[in-house]
């Protein structure tokens, strides 16, 4: 933050906006990324520390709506019914330290390839609220991530909430690292809408071996409408594996991210058609 010259820490979201508008100002989330920053265009800092409408977790009997200032560990720690997949990924970022800073907001926002929380809630069709000084609106985590969001987001705009409806899927997360404080070689969600034993909706999504998180969307639309089979869900994740623009890695070659992509999304069916719960994995 090498040109800024003002810090502003407002009580509210509408004060908030309006410091934004001004040029050259950024917000500031947990700070795990913007301490590290060094655009030399901004030149006053925002912090949405204090703002107590962006740092909850409301539920209804259809909706669960979260802060963007809402960090990791108070996500997987909330006792109502957080969807499983949000919960571990959550729980997968990084170290304590890491996951007490790390904010909703924040995580969407950089948007690197290692950012777990995007892969769950891509997968589980999330709604984005989003609020500047002189607009509200609300768009599909989709349409967040059709480029990077920063593209997405416009001039003075932060994200506010995400949204997601409540027992529509069962869904299932994996993370794959080296450590369990190690950035994600492969991160899968899979989350199936079931009527009987019709998989009517399935969507997939992908971080880690991808620049950033996104849907798998041929291996979605192979199961969607079809009956369970495991034949199915194998099938599906050889689909994925060869559908993704894999990102080059030095801790592992393409042939080992197509293989472990094939078998982990097909696990990540499995797991998420029997309910089982979303674990870190060791590739095995
Ligand atoms: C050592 C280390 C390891 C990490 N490991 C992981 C990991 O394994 N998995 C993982 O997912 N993350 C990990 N992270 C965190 C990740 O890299 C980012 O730093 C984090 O997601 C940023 O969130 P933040 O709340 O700290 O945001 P900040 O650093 O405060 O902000 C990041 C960016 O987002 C913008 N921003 C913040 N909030 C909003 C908002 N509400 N609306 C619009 N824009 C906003 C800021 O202006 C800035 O451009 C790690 C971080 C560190 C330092």
């Amino acid at each position: 933050m090498i040109n800024v010259e003002q810090y502003d820490r407002p009580d509210t979201l509408k004060e908030a906006l309006e410091l934004l508008a001004k040029e050259g100002a950024v917000a500031l989330a947990g700070g795990t990324s913007m301490s590290l920053a060094k655009n030399p265009s901004w030149n006053s800092i925002v912090d949405l520390s204090d703002i107590e409408e962006i740092q909850t977790i409301e539920e209804d009997d259809e909706f669960i709506t979260i802060g963007a200032m809402v960090t990791m560990t108070e996500i997987f720690r909330h006792p109502g019914n957080m969807p499983c997949s949000i919960s571990a990924a959550a729980r997968a970022v990084s170290s304590t330290p890491i996951r007490n800073m790390t904010t909703v907001g924040g995580s969407l926002a950089r948007s690197v390839y290692w950012n777990d929380l995007p892969v769950a809630l891509l997968s589980l069709g999330a709604s984005v609220g989003l609020a500047s000084a002189h607009e509200r609106r609300r768009i599909s985590i989709d349409e967040l991530y059709t480029s990077h969001p920063s593209k997405v987001l416009k001039s003075g705009e932060i994200i506010t909430d995400v949204k997601v409806e409540l027992g529509k899927y069962k869904t299932n997360f994996i993370k794959l690292a080296r450590t369990h404080v190690d950035y994600a070689l492969l991160n899968v969600c899979a989350s199936l809408e079931v009527k009987g034993n019709v998989i009517a909706n399935a969507r997939i999504s992908v971080g880690g071996a991808v620049n950033m998180a996104r849907l798998v969307i041929p291996a979605g639309e192979l199961l969607s409408g079809q009956q369970y089979s495991d034949d199915l869900f194998i099938k599906a994740g050889e689909t994925a594996a060869e559908s993704i623009e894999y990102r080059s890695d030095f801790r592992v070659n393409r042939e080992y991210q197509k293989a472990v992509t094939a078998k982990l999304v097909t696990r990540s069916l499995r797991d998420a058609w029997n309910n089982c719960e979303c674990n870190e994995t060791d590739g095995e």
